[in-house]
């Protein structure tokens, strides 16, 4: 199968449905913005046609990666599984039709590449500013907690501090 060349309206029109499990170097932009891909990744997309007649593309794509926290300069692993949910339209002016703006998948011709897209949906679920959960393990947080009774003494640190806060 050649996930770069994937065949969309087919898909959609005779309900297919693709499940894979590729690895990372299919996926560069990725590979390149985070700190490890740490599992393949895996997506099924299923091509059907909704309730209003509307053909539409489902499915879901899931991988494990690291990043580095933004307070202790530590690697975390997150698990990400993403639904997916496209309706491919042809321009913009089909937009009127449908108006659940955030799945509009522009295509140009009946083909798209689906390994760009899929990697689209994992890095813009990406935090801006990766961080550790607070329930876990962070020297970050730990070093900001003491900073907190210190308040009166000179803290080279704070204007960094508050930054990592947002
Ligand atoms: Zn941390």
């Amino acid at each position: 199968m050649k996930y770069a060349e994937f065949p969309l309206k087919k898909t959609v029109n005779e309900g297919r449905v693709y499940e894979d499990s590729l690895s990372v170097e299919h996926f560069p932009r990725l590979k390149e913005a985070v700190h490890s891909v740490d599992s393949p990744i895996r997506f099924r997309i299923q091509g059907e046609t909704n309730p209003l007649g509307q053909k539409e593309v489902k499915g879901n794509v899931a991988v494990d990666l690291s990043m580095i926290c933004q307070r202790c300069l530590e690697p975390f692993q997150t698990k990400f599984d993403l639904p997916i949910h496209w309706i491919p339209v042809k321009d913009e002016s089909e937009h009127d039709l449908i108006g659940d703006d955030e799945a509009l998948l522009l295509v140009e011709g009946d083909e798209i590449n689906l390994l760009e897209l899929l990697e689209d949906e994992v890095l813009l679920t990406l935090p801006l500013v990766p961080k550790h959960d607070l329930n876990e393990d962070c020297d970050g947080k730990d070093y900001l907690e003491k900073l907190k009774p210190q308040e009166d003494k000179k803290q080279p640190f704070a204007e960094l501090a508050e930054l990592l806060k947002k």
